[in-house]
């Protein structure tokens, strides 16, 4: 059986035929008729004008600056995250402020985040901006950080990269907030095999995002320039593969959502093994499927990632917290016990929504040999 690795693309075969038109067509560039009706599709699916870009990073860049960070300012994020949702705050000369996750979800906690912005109101230096991310497919408490965050009128960013088809009290996730970005990393639910999307409630804000990732050209026949760009813009023919994989999200949800709980159902006489919260409000896509490793169990989390890989199967530990980075060592956080908990004992499985039965069966066999209770 060949490596069971963590999360693998899976076509849903309309893309080729998406980018055979853009070959057909000679539309190899940053400009075509995939990247508009890409742009109109997504659109369709999560209810905001959107803009199609390299990355989703990119897509973080350039919405902090849309909504105003600049040098010296400080920004507020999840210290539980992928380095990706924080780095944007750094190219802009910009500072990190990490608050820690919520037991419940994970996600940011809202109570600390108060906490915090009430005494940096009392200072008078309030952050510019506040990064929400929805880990792992499951979005943050939103109606509760958007109430802390409009008590001080600080705007929220919304890093949906993990959480696209992800829902929230019936809204889309990356429609939560006034502006949000998408991740088509070859590793994320859909993919470009790299790609973002920007999306905002305004269109203005979107054509402005447009305008800075083609260099910031002005509308005229010289190439005359006002403010700095960037070259941020998708290619039309990857935005094919986008065309194609969007056909097949609402399945790629599902898929992934019954891996996870396959797992669940599996280990659930096993009390040292326990999946992520599934946190009420919403549709938890269950991206990767994440569990934490007891202090009970017979085996450390480290020590059950390297038994599956010598059985040939991909494992990961949750992503490591940003303050306990030496890239942010001198960076503030409020609390980070829980996020340094969860990242202690979690581990991420194989979550593939292309996994067979019995790949998943390998790894739950591996899993339970290793905890020292098969069956
Ligand atoms: C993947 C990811 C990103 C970055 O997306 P890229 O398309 O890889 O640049 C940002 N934030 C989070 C939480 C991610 O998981």
């Amino acid at each position: 059986m060949k490596r069971i690795l963590l999360s693998v693309p899976h076509m849903g075969g309309a893309e080729e035929g998406f980018v055979r038109e853009a070959f057909a067509s000679n539309w190899l560039s940053t400009v075509g008729p995939n990247i508009d009706a890409f742009e109109q599709e997504f659109t369709a699916k999560i209810g905001r004008p959107s803009v199609a870009l390299a990355s989703g990073t990119a897509a973080l860049h350039l919405g902090l600056r849309l909504l105003g960070v600049g040098p010296g300012d400080e920004v507020v994020a999840p210290t539980l995250t992928f380095v990706a949702s924080v780095n944007p705050i750094g190219y802009l000369g910009a500072k990190a402020v990490f608050v820690d996750s919520e037991a419940s979800s994970w996600n940011l906690d809202p109570q600390l985040l108060s906490d915090f912005l009430a005494q940096r109101a009392a200072r008078a230096t309030l952050p510019k901006a506040v990064v929400v991310v929805h880990l792992y497919g499951q979005t943050a408490d939103m109606d509760s950080i958007a109430d802390v965050c409009a008590r001080y009128e600080v705007p929220i960013l919304e890093d949906a990269a993990e959480a696209l088809g992800a829902t929230y009290k019936g809204r889309q996730a990356g429609a939560l907030a006034g502006v949000s970005a998408f991740s088509f990393n070859g590793n994320k639910i859909i993919t470009t095999t790299g790609g973002g999307m920007l999306a905002s409630s305004d269109r203005a804000l979107v054509d402005r995002v447009r305008y800075w990732s083609t260099q910031a050209r002005e509308p005229v026949l010289e190439y005359h320039h006002v403010e700095v760009g960037y070259n941020y813009r998708m290619s039309n023919v990857i935005a094919g593969i986008g065309r194609g994989q969007l056909q097949v999200l609402d399945a790629r949800v599902a898929a992934r959502r019954r891996v996870a709980y396959r797992y669940r159902d599996a280990f659930a006489d096993l009390e040292a093994l326990e999946l992520m919260p599934q946190a009420p409000w919403g549709l938890h896509t269950n991206w990767l499927s994440v569990f934490t490793v007891g202090r009970q169990a017979r085996v450390s989390r480290n020590e059950l990632i390297r038994a599956l890989d010598q059985a040939g199967v991909e494992a990961r530990p949750v992503w490591k917290p940003m303050h306990l980075q030496p890239l942010f060592a001198t960076a503030e956080c409020v609390r980070g016990d829980v996020a340094a908990g969860v990242y202690e004992q979690g581990i991420c499985l194989p979550s593939s929504s292309s996994m067979t039965d019995e790949e998943q069966q390998k790894v739950i066999d591996v899993v339970r040999t290793t905890m020292g209770t098969s069956r």
